[in-house]
């Protein structure tokens, strides 16, 4: 049994991120799980500062206090896992030339957040017909799901019903998914807690299909309400000081930044000191705010 934390490296963690990184490390220790961490670096394995981001963002856990358990997964090292989870559901697999332009050509009017579920123009194509379309394009690869209709459980935001549309698997550049990969590790790590960013539940219901069709259990989930500036948008770096390097030369060092967010979660008085232990002595789920966080940015 584990939770993670599962950071892209494309920039170092900010507030927002840290404070997903605590809710999922506290869900995961108050259940007595391990604490998986993976770098989902395969979009940025070949920037070659991705490799120091990560490092920074395992520093800035371990400065909160985050310990995790060995080892840490790098997904740009899982491309054979990916090729075998892959050939095993292989009689469901097809190739795509859509481009987006395309699909949204198609696609019925976006659903909610904008989501356009793939319109299957690619589904029944003759061999004739790909072997055509190869020669202009390099196909991506989806997965046949039949309109399969899955709810999931969330903690928070209680039955997430979701229709899973034909979802590319990899891409047309030759990367694995994101929604493919994340389900592939999962069950390699023993994930059975996923604690993430709200931005996250819509790809719930797809995610957990996938874990049933490659003979797991889907875990739980319980989805973080985002962090926002005090416009309400999402945080970003350009919010000012909301990195730990940011806010250590503004004078405010880690400790503080636990305070901060520990005081954002209800589990602080502000000013308090607090370590991660207490917070975990403190920690009841059923009590965490169920509204995104606007951080009093400085
Ligand atoms: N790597 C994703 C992100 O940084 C998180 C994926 C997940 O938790 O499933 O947003």
């Amino acid at each position: 049994m584990a939770g993670r934390y599962a950071p892209s490296p494309t920039s170092a963690l900010h507030l927002g991120n840290l404070r997903t990184a605590l809710v999922a490390w506290l869900m995961a220790r108050h259940t007595g799980r391990e604490f998986r961490l993976r770098i989902e670096d395969l979009d940025t394995a070949r920037v070659t500062a991705a490799g120091d981001v990560a490092a920074g963002q395992l520093a800035d856990l371990r400065a909160l206090g985050l310990d995790f358990d060995p080892p840490v997964l790098w997904q740009s090292r899982r491309l054979a896992a990916y090729a075998e989870a892959a050939a095993s559901v292989g009689d469901r697999l097809y190739e795509c030339f859509c481009t987006r332009r395309e699909i949204a050509e198609a696609a019925s009017a976006p659903h909610a957040g904008g989501f356009r579920p793939y319109p299957g123009t690619c589904r029944n194509l003759t061999e004739a017909e790909r072997a055509a379309r190869r020669r202009q394009r390099r196909p991506a690869l989806r997965l046949r799901a039949d309109a399969a209709v899955q709810t999931v459980h969330d903690q928070w935001a209680g039955e997430v019903t979701g229709v899973v549309d034909d979802f590319v698997v990899r891409r047309n550049d030759g990367v694995w998914a994101y929604n493919f990969a994340v389900v592939v590790d999962d069950l390699a790590q023993g994930v059975d807690q996923v604690v993430r960013g709200d931005d996250l539940l819509s790809s719930s219901p797809r995610q957990a299909w996938l874990t049933r069709l490659l003979g797991g259990r889907p875990p739980s989930y319980a989805h973080v309400p985002l962090a926002v500036n005090p416009t309400g948008t999402r945080l970003a770096k350009r919010d000012g000081a909301v990195t730990l390097a940011d806010l250590a030369v503004a004078g405010v060092g880690p400790q503080q930044v636990l305070g901060l967010i520990a005081t954002s979660l209800g589990l602080a008085d502000p000013g308090e000191r607090v370590d991660s232990g207490l917070l975990l002595d403190r920690f009841e789920p059923s009590v965490l705010p169920r509204e995104p966080w606007v951080v009093p940015v400085v």
